[in-house]
């Protein structure tokens, strides 16, 4: 009698592990499921998606199906692909990421963009906001809650003569964007501090302070996508009200910037009215909500008297 595994192919065929593992994440709720196994497929073989897609009717090189097996038993376990690959792209450079840190989202690139568009408008004289880093003053700008460093290290990277100073209370992921910050050469600009907000600032004072701080009420956050739980509670969550955060830094950043300097933090869609009336109580002039390309409110622009 022929047994099952008697008839079954030798080899494990590309296109046929992909497809089955497409199948397993699907079933599983993934939405992404054909990109996340062709993804953790390319990585377990080593090689990039392009190549994989080459290799379509090959034969998986020898320890490849037990490296995917692996892989793909994590991201069925709803681990996000980021972390299994450790990379996540933000403002086009790569970072590196682990679990101590929030996975940079999309939506965050528009604090880059609003930066660059209200120093470029502060400046008045200068046509872009790249134009800054000929001139001859330096920017003095602040990340709060670098996380990965992806903001501070996007800051850094766009105007070549600005400063950024990086707060986060968890020294771990200080960690993880102390590797960024490496990778993509702004170390001499980029100074990661541990701190809890402003504590350990010392007498610094800043032309603008940016932020995504956590800002998910915390009865929303187990009701969220089960990725969610393999980031850092203290990234995501804003307390009872989502806002405990930004009430803190709403209220703590006009002594720590300049006249005329700026606030530009991240919120959550429904929070406009909320953060907007906080800006004006902490004395905050020229305040906006900028939306994203979703039309959602989603951040403070605030200016300094
Ligand atoms: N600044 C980092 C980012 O956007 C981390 C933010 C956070 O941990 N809340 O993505």
């Amino acid at each position: 009698m022929m047994l099952a595994a008697d008839i079954a192919p030798a080899v494990d065929i590309v296109g046929a592990l992909a497809a089955a593992a497409t199948t397993r994440l699907g079933a599983a709720g993934i939405e992404t499921a054909r990109l996340d196994a062709e993804v953790l497929l390319a990585q377990a073989c080593g090689i990039d998606r392009t190549t994989l897609y080459a290799s379509w009717r090959r034969a998986v090189p020898g320890g490849c199906r037990a490296r995917f097996d692996a892989l793909l038993t994590r991201r069925l376990a709803r681990e996000p692909l980021q972390y299994i690959v450790g990379r996540q792209e933000f403002w086009s450079l790569d970072f590196a990421v682990s679990s101590a840190v929030l996975i940079p989202r999309p939506e965050t690139e528009l604090l880059i963009e609003l930066v660059l568009r209200v120093l470029a408008r502060t400046s008045g004289l200068l046509p872009d906001a790249r134009s800054l880093a000929k001139g001859p003053c330096s920017l003095r700008l602040c990340d709060v809650g670098t996380g990965s460093g992806c903001i501070a290290v996007a800051l850094a990277h766009e105007l070549a003569d600005a400063t950024v100073w990086a707060f986060d209370l968890s020294a771990a992921a200080l960690t993880v964007a102390a590797s960024n910050v490496q990778r993509h050469h702004v170390a001499e600009r980029v100074h990661l501090v541990h701190s809890d907000l402003f504590a350990a600032a010392g007498d610094l004072c800043f032309d603008a302070i940016v932020s995504n701080p956590p800002y998910i009420r915390s009865d929303a956050l187990g009701r969220l996508q089960p990725e969610l739980a393999w980031e850092p509670t203290h990234a995501l969550d804003g307390g009872a009200s989502g806002l405990d955060v930004i009430e803190r830094l709403v209220t703590q950043s006009p002594p720590r910037l300049r006249p005329g300097g700026w606030l530009i933090m991240e919120i959550g869609a429904d929070q406009g009215d909320a953060v907007e009336q906080l800006a004006h109580a902490a004395g905050f002039r020229a305040v906006s909500i900028a939306p994203d390309y979703a039309g959602h409110p989603r951040a403070l622009v605030a200016r300094k008297a």
